[in-house]
């Protein structure tokens, strides 16, 4: 183990001769002695010795306290006073050179190695500090993230370079401000001001995140979309001593994002018009082969054609020709639709009325045999609505009902029109194959079809238009379901119609 190396500057020889002793005792290494303040900075300059005890009063343009204070800041070496006075005035110039102690003459060898091992620790851990400072605040000078530290009462007491050139303002200005002034944040949304996040640190006592879409406002009145975090800075026991704010400028990755969405939504549109035109040109090129096969069936059997075979022939061409119209007609409602020029023109119905007649109507046309059963236990049912756009709502409800209905089972269509909510509300109950749950999330999404339809045809459009019809009465639609039991649809719309 090697032992402390001390200098001694003291111009009594007497005096000096006795320290060294008891230096040497206390097995430290006396590399020499000094009688004036000139000699003692040589010899410290020479020796760099770790410690020096200096006598306060000495011979000489350069007292002790002179001499300790040129050491301790041109040469870092911890200087402890020797002194057989206690008096103020000396004292306050002594603490001036921050010492690292001092011993009173006369002084035994244990006061002696008390006070140069506390000197001497003193000394370490202040080296210590200053070199995780100096490491600290190289670091947050070169990182690229914005820090601003504020106090307990939200004043900056630090502010990094990156912290001046996101906010402009330079750090000698901002210190001392309130940290609202220099870190100005706002919705970019609601374009509101937000609450300072450092307000809410001080307030909550734990970590606060912005949220999305929030820009700073810099000292020339730019904004800048940021992304940040602000942590307490705690004392013990649970005592908060300031703020901490770590921001950066998201600009870029603010534009990257808005790019990429945009080019999304349309490659999400470009494959709804592909997917429309496959799906549209498939549904075309079914019933447009029924036609031909059956105009060339006519054409081949010529005058041998029986008046039986030609009605089958006419009633297929009949059936595919409508289907293609109605194909037609929900493509051009669509396309009204997407265009937002689905006009709603309300007009006073009797809903009752209206939905009887539907009901009898749908099941004189429908061939499957299903029964319709319609029940309205309210009594005043009158209201406002476009007849054309409620009727495709129900027709389609209704058609679905009978279609994913396979075993004739019986339909209900109830209607209630509750005059205080000022709503009607309909609703289409099956017994039938029901909609698989991991399907029904996407159920009113264009050409969407449920898991379990494989075998039964369809386009997978007609929720879509009725969502759309029922928007434009500002309606709302519903439904439950569960698969192999049924499903029920349900439809609210104001008594009054649409005020659009
Ligand atoms: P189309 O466009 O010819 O009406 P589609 O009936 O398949 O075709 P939608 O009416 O939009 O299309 O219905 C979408 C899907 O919702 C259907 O494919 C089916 O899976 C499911 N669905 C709708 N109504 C019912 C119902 N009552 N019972 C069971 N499944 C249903
Ligand atoms: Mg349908």
């Amino acid at each position: 183990m090697t032992t402390t190396r001390i200098l001694v500057v003291e111009d009594e020889v007497i005096v000096a001769r006795t320290i060294t002793s008891q230096l040497s005792q206390l097995g430290y290494t006396v590399i020499g002695t000094a009688s004036s303040g000139k000699v003692a900075i040589a010899k410290a300059l020479e020796t760099r010795p770790e410690l020096v005890l200096m006598d306060i009063i000495l011979k000489g343009e350069m007292d002790g306290i002179d001499t300790a204070s040129y050491i301790r800041e041109y040469l870092d070496i911890p200087v402890i006073f020797l002194t057989a006075y206690g008096d103020d005035h000396t004292l306050q110039r002594a603490k001036i050179t921050q010492p690292f102690g001092y011993i009173v003459k006369p002084f035994t060898s244990k006061d002696l190695r008390i006070a140069i091992e506390i000197g001497i620790l003193k000394h370490r851990l202040e080296r210590d500090i200053r070199e995780n400072r100096d490491k600290l605040a190289t670091l947050l000078n070169s990182i690229s993230d914005a820090v601003i530290a504020t106090d307990d009462q939200g004043l900056i007491t630090f502010m990094n370079p990156a912290a001046e050139a996101l906010t402009g303002w330079n750090r000698q200005d901002a210190i001392g401000e309130d940290v609202a002034k220099i870190f100005s944040l706002i919705d970019e949304v609601t374009e509101a001001k937000i609450e300072n996040p450092v307000r809410k640190v001080l307030r909550e006592q734990q970590v606060v995140y912005l949220d999305e879409f929030t820009s700073l406002i810099t000292k020339e009145g730019k904004r800048i979309p940021i992304g940040d975090s602000a942590s307490p800075i705690m004392r013990p026991p649970d005592k908060i001593n300031g703020v901490v704010i770590v921001f950066w400028d998201i600009s870029e990755r603010r534009k990257t994002e808005l790019l990429e969405q945009a080019l999304r939504k349309e490659r999400e549109v470009n494959y709804l018009k592909s997917l429309f035109i496959s799906t549209v040109s498939h549904e075309f090129r079914n019933p447009l082969s029924v036609i031909q096969t059956a105009v060339e069936l006519i054409e081949l059997q010529g005058e041998n054609l029986t008046e039986s075979r030609k009605d089958i022939y006419l009633k297929r061409i009949k059936t595919a020709v409508q289907s293609m119209k109605n194909l037609m007609e929900d493509v051009l409602f669509m396309g009204r639709a997407e265009a937002k020029r689905l006009v709603c023109n309300p007009q006073k119905l009797d809903l009752r009325k209206f939905c009887q007649e539907l009901v009898e109507e749908f099941t004189s046309v429908i061939t499957s045999g299903h029964e319709v059963i319609f029940t309205c236990a309210s009594k005043l049912t009158e209201a406002y609505a476009d007849e054309q756009l409620l009727n495709y709502m129900l027709v389609n409800l209704l058609s679905n009902a009978v279609k994913y209905s396979p075993h004739n089972e019986a339909i209900r269509l109830d209607l209630i029109c509750d005059q205080e909510k000022n709503i009607a509300i309909f609703e289409i109950q099956d017994e039938g194959i029901g909609i698989p749950e991991a399907d029904q999330k996407r159920l009113f999404e264009s050409f969407y079809r449920a898991s379990n339809t494989q075998s039964i045809e369809g386009t997978g459009l007609g929720l879509v238009i009725v969502k759309r019809c029922v928007e434009a009465h500002q309606g709302t639609i519903s439904f439950s379901s569960q698969e192999g039991q049924g499903t029920t649809f349900t439809i609210t719309l104001p008594l009054e119609g649409s005020n659009e």
